[in-house]
């Protein structure tokens, strides 16, 4: 059974770790995929390569998240090209972790408008659309810390509480209209983000972790794949954790 069967999916920052792995399920339940990148042409060719390869549709687009403008030629041209828009997913997401004391206003600008503006800015150009299809289905990522807090991560943190916030009430202001809204608030996944921590953090994450291992992108996907899919119907407003009992 094909879970996303006839479902337009636009996903951002699919060309690399979590967004990556998303692609890769919604087009295995037969979703219709557009996805963003900031830089990684290739990875994001070689992906739209293998989808299309196997008779899926995939096109990737060149487009900064954290830009209204162009998260609104974004959108103009996915529903040029697909239609419609029955799912979107906000993944693209930055750290430039510091400390408070350390950190710069530069680095709290680009992470706040990477992780937390990009938000508004698709969710917004979405909203009509999805209002006229009578119905969609919109999944923000955020971060367990987001709900915990990280000594280090101020900007990040600020970031990722945000999208919870937002993403409540988006799912209040638009549920009439069939409209869902949820988070998903990762643990520790392994991608490029996470590889970037010195082993001893790894380590201490790892310690605390219940199921003794890290996530794969691909688990976080699943989740994406239920709530974007009919089986989520009376999801929204709702924050899931897949950190593997981390937060808890
Ligand atoms: P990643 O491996 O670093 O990949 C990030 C993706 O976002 C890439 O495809 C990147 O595109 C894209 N991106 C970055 N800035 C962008 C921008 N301004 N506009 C459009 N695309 C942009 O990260 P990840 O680990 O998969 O994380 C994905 C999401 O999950 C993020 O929101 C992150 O905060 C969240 N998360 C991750 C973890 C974890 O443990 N990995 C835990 C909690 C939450 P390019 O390839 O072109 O750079």
């Amino acid at each position: 059974m094909s879970l996303l069967q006839d479902k337009v999916a636009l996903i951002t920052g699919g060309s690399r770790g979590i967004g990556a792995a998303i692609v890769q399920r919604f087009a295995e339940q037969g979703a219709t995929v557009a996805f963003t990148y900031r830089s990684s042409s290739e990875q994001a060719n070689a992906i739209v390569d293998g989808i299309n390869g196997k008779g899926g549709t995939a096109k990737a687009y060149q487009s900064d998240a954290g830009s209204f403008e162009q998260a609104e030629a974004l959108v103009k041209q996915v529903l040029e090209d697909f239609g419609r828009i029955d799912i979107l997913i906000n993944n693209a997401g930055i750290t430039q972790d510091t400390l408070m004391l350390r950190m710069s206003e530069e680095q709290w600008d680009k992470v706040i408008s990477t992780n937390l503006k990009s938000v508004f800015n698709l969710t917004k150009q979405v909203l009509r659309p999805m209002m006229k299809n009578r119905g969609g289905s919109i999944i923000n990522m955020s971060s367990i810390v987001g709900i915990t807090g990280n000594a280090g991560q101020a900007n990040y943190a600020a970031s990722k509480a945000g999208i919870i916030g937002f993403s409540k009430s988006i799912a209040k202001e638009v549920g009439s209209r069939n409209i869902r809204c949820n988070v998903i608030a990762p643990g520790f996944i392994e991608t490029d983000m996470t590889d970037a921590l010195n082993d001893q953090v790894k380590e201490t994450y790892l310690a605390n972790i219940p199921l003794k291992r890290l996530g794969k992108a691909e688990e976080v996907a699943d989740v994406c794949v239920f709530l974007g899919s009919d089986l989520g119907n009376y999801v929204s407003g709702q924050t899931i954790s897949v950190c593997g009992a981390l937060n808890t």
